[in-house]
């Protein structure tokens, strides 16, 4: 209920207005001269004044000016006498909010206090808004400065682009782990490529803007870094821009090695006893030591063919440690890579033609010939496209196609098979590592296909990286440097 204050020296006036004001509802206090009303203001919160100009003592204009100052949330309406709008003009302009003439009518004041009590309620729940507002305001600035906090102490380095590839955000591990300056927000992907130490990543964010992530590994000053660039979209679908998470994997590099040089040394032990077995159970299958029954004939069949397996395996983890030991490019010759292309296609053309797969090769005409070794370059291929047909259903179609690509030579190999879920991608390139699914579950490998292509490219002083999509397929490229040519 709203309480209002009568200051007024005549009687008549205050009683008159009180009982109106009664009337309507309102709590209504009167004092008759303004040392009293203040007193009254300094007792109780009032939401309106209704003040005599013209009083002896403290005048209303000089009792205005202190409610002003003192109680500000206060609403006055100044009561004047005939002929003196000047005084009424004065009081608006101190702050009073309207006026009202002697004499009045009871409908005058009821009309002019409900107006400006309406406007005091208007303001409050304006305040209240106002406040809420605030508050909220204050609740999305923490957030924000939180989750700045975090991504500024993450052990990962971060940078964020927008749609546009202007630099949006980038964290303090993120300079430190690819050993540059701080630099500017306002460049764009653009200006960073134009410098040598952005170049390899910037190249791989810019593919990936609105495309699909993609995951590589890097050196740099001695460390190995794992970079996962991927597409940030809104709920609607909307481009807004590409994150690039950097994580130092030095230490887990170390560990893989040990693990290798664990491996091949059991490889290289294991290989000569399971030679001397298969040529004991090939000696004995020739029947050079003796007729055997049929039955014998099958279970040494089966033995000699595993043991033939055993060694196949045997000999790609050696080639793969043989590769991690950086013994790859030893034979560096001039490579035409169509021949190449062409030689696997053929190669691989029967195993295709049994799922009814298309095996198509497209390539513009002369392709600088490249320095590199011919068997291991074969063996990516080869790997490659295999898998493309291997993780193709019956149908379906698998392509190679190449081109330069600014100083490099660039191998896509693609297919519109079953594609690999986003969250093995990271691991693809890992030993041993294979989708585990419904859909993979029958067909049969080691795992170490991919491996073993990638620390090929890799020592060849190139790159090789998966786009991949369920049920749409996947891309793999591969970059061969051209300054690598003949
Ligand atoms: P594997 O001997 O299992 O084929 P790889 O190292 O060649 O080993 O490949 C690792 C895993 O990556 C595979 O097990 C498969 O799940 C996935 N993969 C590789 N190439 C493709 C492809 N073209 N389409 C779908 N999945 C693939």
């Amino acid at each position: 209920m709203a309480s209002i204050l009568v200051v007024d020296d005549e009687k008549i006036i205050r009683d008159g207005c009180e009982r109106i004001l009664l009337k309507e509802g309102w709590q209504v206090k009167t004092a008759s001269s303004g040392a009293e009303g203040l007193e009254h203001l300094k007792a109780s919160p009032f939401d309106l004044l209704l003040l005599d100009l013209k009083m002896p003592g403290l005048s209303g204009m000089e009792m205005l000016q202190q409610v002003k100052e003192l109680y500000p949330e206060v609403i006055v309406i100044v009561i004047t006498g005939y002929a003196t709008v000047e005084s009424a003009v004065a009081a608006m302009k101190a702050g009073a909010y309207d006026f009202i003439s002697k004499p009045f009518l009871p409908d005058q004041l009821r009309i002019v206090v409900r107006r400006a009590l309406e406007k005091k309620a208007l303001e409050w729940e304006a305040e209240l808004l106002r406040r809420e507002r605030e508050k909220g305001l204050r609740k999305i600035a923490e957030e924000k400065s939180k989750i700045k906090t975090i991504i500024q102490s993450m052990a990962d380095g971060v940078l964020v682009i927008d749609h546009e590839g202007h630099i949006v955000l980038y964290n303090p591990a993120f300079l430190r782990l690819l050993k540059i300056p701080a630099f500017p927000f306002d460049q764009t992907i653009d200006d960073l490529i134009a410098q040598e130490e952005w170049r390899e990543l910037g190249r791989h964010i810019k593919q990936v803007q609105e495309g699909t992530p993609v995951s590589l590994e890097m050196a740099r000053g001695g460390l190995t870094l794992m970079a996962h660039i991927t597409p940030v979209r809104s709920e609607e679908g909307e481009f807004l821009g590409t994150v690039a998470v950097l994580r130092d994997i030095s230490m887990l590099k170390a560990i893989d090695q040990m693990k290798s040089d664990f491996v091949a040394m059991v490889a290289h032990e294991l290989r000569s006893p399971l030679a001397s077995i298969e040529q004991q159970l090939a000696v004995i299958l020739a029947g050079i030591l003796g007729e055997i029954n049929q039955k014998q004939q099958e279970m040494l069949g089966r033995a000699k063919e595993r043991t033939h397996a055993l060694l196949n395996l045997i000999s790609d983890l050696l080639d793969l440690s043989k590769i991690e030991a950086g013994f790859v490019v030893q034979h560096k010759e001039p490579i035409c890579i169509e021949e190449i292309l062409t030689k696997v296609v053929e190669i691989l053309r029967p195993q295709a033609e049994a799922k009814n797969i298309a095996l198509e090769l497209t390539l513009p005409p002369s392709l600088p010939q490249l320095l590199g070794d011919r068997r291991n370059i074969e063996e990516v291929f080869l790997n490659l496209v295999s898998n493309g047909i291997k993780y193709t259903a019956e149908g379906g179609r698998v392509w190679l196609s190449g081109g330069i690509q600014g100083s490099y030579l660039l191998v896509e190999v693609g297919d519109n098979g079953m594609g690999i879920p986003a969250e093995d991608l990271p691991h693809i390139f890992d030993k041993f590592y294979r989708v585990k699914n419904v859909q993979t579950r029958r067909i049969t490998g080691t795992g170490l296909g991919l491996p073993i292509a990638k620390r090929i490219v890799e020592a060849h002083l190139g790159t090789i990286e998966v786009q991949s999509q369920v049920g749409v397929g996947s891309i793999f490229r591969v970059y061969l440097p051209l300054n690598l040519s003949a």
